[in-house]
């Protein structure tokens, strides 16, 4: 049986691809000039092999006016033009492109950059016009046709007059509805926001008078309004050009213009890569986060252009959330585009260009860590919540890109060290690195087992950022070297002669110690002499997974009300408050008891814990006293 053709209901075809297409009616502009371009590109292409236009290059241009009155915007080109069988089939059949096959024959040498590859682009102008006009005439030609199309009903082609070679598209703007503005698109400054978003890198000047207010001549401070053909796009791309020809300054000033900062960016990176994929990167680190940037509103990404045409504004599948604060953009030509040109298919290439970006923002990290250490610290006081989020986030799985990068302050070098730094440090008989936690350093300094880790001569590192313990246990280790909280984890400090004669004090004492246990009513599960206190009588210490830190951290959290970390009374043995309490358990226990309680209140202060029973505290110390 012969196989029967589909057929296609154009009419519903143009409807669906006018109204679903896009999500932006904004995009019909870029489409057309992308056109215009594309023109311009294959007249250029043609004439390196039969000078037929007796243009030259500097002579192509693109030119936009606007005409309020008779709601009218006009694009118009003087590139190849189309005859009337070009009319016909590029823009009488939907998703035809004459451009996909100029580029599938066109010679990969030459400098040409065609963007149009779908065929749909043009219909675009339906989304914000009622009825489109386009008048061509290709070079060499005297003849010009005209075509055109209120949308659904079909299309003429008739022959017209046109003085110039080229094409003017002019599009007769719709109506204000109730949820739509079209008058926008008759404001010469809405045009010119919307040229320079998404068509500021095309390489033909795109030209449309506008006024501007001037000096008048003769005079020193009276101004008039006068009307001037203006260029409103600036056309080469600074990533594009070579990078000895751009200073700091301009560096800076394209940062700043485009990523509405008011500082400078502390560190620029311009990346040309070429190979399986071709890309260029121009990337920035901040100064400073943006108000919003620990908040939800937050959006990362990149901005992402193919051929200097903008695609998307915030590419985030290119930025890793922990490297979320670059800001930045990549221009590739090997991508390959959804149709609408909203966004990509998806792309492996796209995953192979994040990873590559990843591992160089990586490296210029380190970079300035190392030769800039000023910065770093800048840097990381801004953006170092972010990284430790990195380390804890989908159960550390990306501890190995960030654990060099994390940084936290030193108690024996008073700044902020990385984990590198500290092991490098650290004593030769010592086994792990020491760190603890509280709200601030200066009440970590404070701490007692932060004195008799001292008193060691160990570096502890002070962690006071709520994420920072929980980002430290997913490292559980740096180059074979484990952490050892100070507050929480047993501290291996004595010698084994100290630990013999603790252990025997311990077991000796048990009935001692099992009445101060029972004094404080299930409020500590465990209370032992320690070595580990240097000059406090007392201290609390946490058993097991949750420490006292994480307890504060969780139970701060909405619903997080019931976690408990199990404590364990630490009393000094080399104390006179241990002789003290020895003795008392022989001749006063009523009074023993009472000793317990404040002793366990004031290894709450101690540690930042409230006391459950102020009330009851203070009246003990009057009675004792
Ligand atoms: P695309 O640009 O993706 O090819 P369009 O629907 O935008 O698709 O355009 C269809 C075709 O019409 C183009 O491929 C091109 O051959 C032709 N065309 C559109 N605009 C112009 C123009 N300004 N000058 C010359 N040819 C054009």
């Amino acid at each position: 049986m012969a196989k029967k053709q589909f057929k296609a209901e154009s009419k519903k075809l143009l409807d669906m691809m006018i109204n679903s297409i896009y999500t932006n009616k904004d995009i019909f502009l870029r489409e057309l000039i992308s056109n215009a371009s594309d023109a311009l590109d294959k007249l250029y292409y043609n004439s390196l092999s039969e000078d037929a236009s007796g243009l030259s290059r500097a002579d192509y241009k693109i030119q936009i006016e606007l005409d309020k009155e008779n709601r009218t915007l006009k694009i118009s080109d003087n590139g190849c033009g189309m005859d009337a069988k070009e009319l016909e089939t590029n823009l009488g059949t939907i998703a035809k492109s004459g451009s996909l096959d100029f580029k599938s024959n066109a010679d990969k040498e030459k400098d040409v950059e065609i963007i149009g590859q779908f065929g749909v682009g043009f219909y675009s102008a339906f989304m914000v016009s009622d009825e489109v006009t386009v008048e061509s005439r290709p070079h060499g030609s005297s003849e010009a046709y005209c075509w055109k199309s209120s949308g659904v009903d079909g299309y003429t082609v008739t022959p017209c007059e046109k003085e110039t070679a080229g094409t003017t598209v002019t599009l007769k703007i719709k109506e204000n509805t109730e949820n739509e503005n079209y008058d926008k698109y008759l404001d010469p400054y809405t045009i010119k926001d919307i040229v320079s978003k998404y068509s500021d890198y095309i390489r033909y000047p795109i030209m449309m008078d506008m006024e501007t207010s001037k000096l008048k001549e003769g005079t020193t401070d009276e101004y008039e309004t006068v009307t001037e053909p203006t260029q409103l796009n600036s056309m080469v791309p600074l990533w594009r050009k070579n990078k000895n020809e751009i200073t700091k300054e301009d560096y800076d000033n394209f940062y700043k213009s485009k990523f509405y900062d008011y500082e400078d960016p502390l560190l620029t990176i311009h990346s040309k890569t070429e190979g399986q994929i071709s890309y260029d990167a121009l990337l920035y680190i901040p100064q400073h986060a943006s108000y919003d940037y620990y908040s939800k509103e937050f959006e990362k990404g990149l901005q992402l252009y193919s051929n200097g045409v903008l695609i998307m504004d915030k590419c985030a599948d290119l930025l890793p959330d922990y490297f979320s604060f670059v800001k930045g953009l990549v221009d590739s030509a090997d991508l390959t585009l959804n149709i609408s040109r909203e966004t990509l298919q998806q792309d492996h290439l796209l995953k192979v260009i994040a990873k590559n970006l990843e591992k160089k923002i990586k490296s210029e990290l380190e970079k300035m860590l190392k030769n800039k250490r000023e910065d770093y610290e800048k840097f990381y006081r801004a953006f170092g919540l972010q990284l430790k989020f990195g380390i804890y986030n989908g159960f550390g799985v990306h501890k190995d890109v960030l654990k060099d990068l994390v940084m936290f302050y030193s108690s024996s070098e008073k700044k902020l060290v990385t984990l590198g730094e500290y092991v490098s440090r650290m004593k030769e008989d010592q086994k792990t690195i020491y760190y603890a936690c509280g709200e601030t350093t200066d009440k970590i300094d404070m701490l007692p087992q932060a004195d008799a880790v001292k008193a060691k001569g160990f570096e502890i590192l002070y962690c006071t950022d709520d994420v920072d313990e929980f980002a430290i246990q997913m490292l559980r280790e740096y180059n074979d070297k484990t952490f050892t909280n100070i507050c929480a984890d047993k501290l291996d400090l004595d010698t084994e002669e100290e630990k013999k004669a603790l252990e025997d004090e311990n077991k000796d004492s048990t009935e001692l110690l099992d009445a101060i246990k029972t004094a404080l009513d299930g409020k500590v599960s465990v209370v032992r002499f320690t070595n580990n206190l240097h000059e406090h009588p007392v201290c609390l210490t946490s058993e097991g997974m949750l420490s006292l830190e994480m307890e504060k951290v969780l139970n701060s959290m909405p619903n997080g009300n019931s976690m408990k970390a199990e404590l364990a009374l630490e009393i000094n043995r080399n104390h006179p408050i241990a002789e003290k309490l020895k003795a008392l358990f022989e001749t006063d226990k009523d009074k023993l008891s009472k000793y317990a309680k404040i002793l366990y209140a004031e290894a709450c202060l101690i540690s930042g814990k409230s006391i459950e029973n102020p009330a009851e505290f203070s009246e003990l110390v009057c009675e004792l006293m």
